[in-house]
């Protein structure tokens, strides 16, 4: 089981990815934690990454290319892995295709959450997270004990400039820009499955493992 999940900020890719790798013990592979871990174990890769991060630029696709890469080849690739977050573009899907036909280990699977711009707006304005120490919650799903405030430490909850309206319409906008190209790609190459990631969470969990055990 070789999947890439897409989605736009707010499908709940990170949550299906956490659910299907505990699920089928395989590894999650998100490119955020690469970065930071490599960023944190001082890794050549993690040394270049940290160059770019301290001035505040964004770390070059072949540089993240490099650090998946490098993760796939330290786990069990027969047994497989949920990617998450990578590719974001053609230039990096090419080059994960051409590592992976090397290994004779290619993507089943790429599962697009296509979600509604509501959906993303009801899930992301909700979130709060507490400003001193950074726990999060959201008003309707997981909601404090006492409005407002942070359940651990008694501060102020806030709403991140990310999870404004007007902020999660442009995310979603750049978002279908950039991915376009991808969906494209992946649809050619009659991998693409596209499941609602308008549906509760163990919904569209119940849809992937169907679509496991049946190719549908
Ligand atoms: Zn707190």
């Amino acid at each position: 089981m070789r999947w890439i999940l897409l989605g736009p900020p707010g499908a709940g890719k990170g949550t299906q990815a956490a659910l299907l790798t505990k699920k089928f013990n395989l590894p999650h592979i998100a490119t955020g934690d690469l970065l930071r871990q490599a960023v944190r174990e001082q890794t050549p890769l993690g040394l270049e990454a940290k160059s770019y991060i301290d001035k505040g630029e964004l770390v070059p696709d072949n540089l993240v290319t490099n650090l998946v890469k490098d993760k796939l080849s330290n786990i069990d690739m027969e047994k497989g892995f949920i990617l998450d977050g990578f590719p974001r573009n053609i230039s990096q899907a090419e080059s994960l295709d051409i590592f992976l036909d090397n290994n004779h280990k290619p993507i089943d699977a790429v599962i697009y959450l296509a979600t509604e711009e509501q959906t993303i707006i009801q899930r992301l304005s909700g979130r709060r997270v507490c400003q001193s120490c950074e726990a999060n919650f959201h008003i309707k799903n997981v909601p404090p004990k006492k409005e407002g405030i942070c359940d651990y430490c008694g501060a102020k909850l806030i709403q991140r400039d990310d999870d404004k309206p007007q902020t999660i319409k442009n995310r979603i906008k750049i978002y279908n820009q950039k991915t376009k190209d991808l969906i494209e790609y992946y649809n050619k190459k009659n991998i693409l499955k596209q499941v609602s990631g308008d549906l509760e969470s163990d919904k569209v969990l119940a849809l992937l493992q169907n679509f496991l055990k049946t190719g549908r």
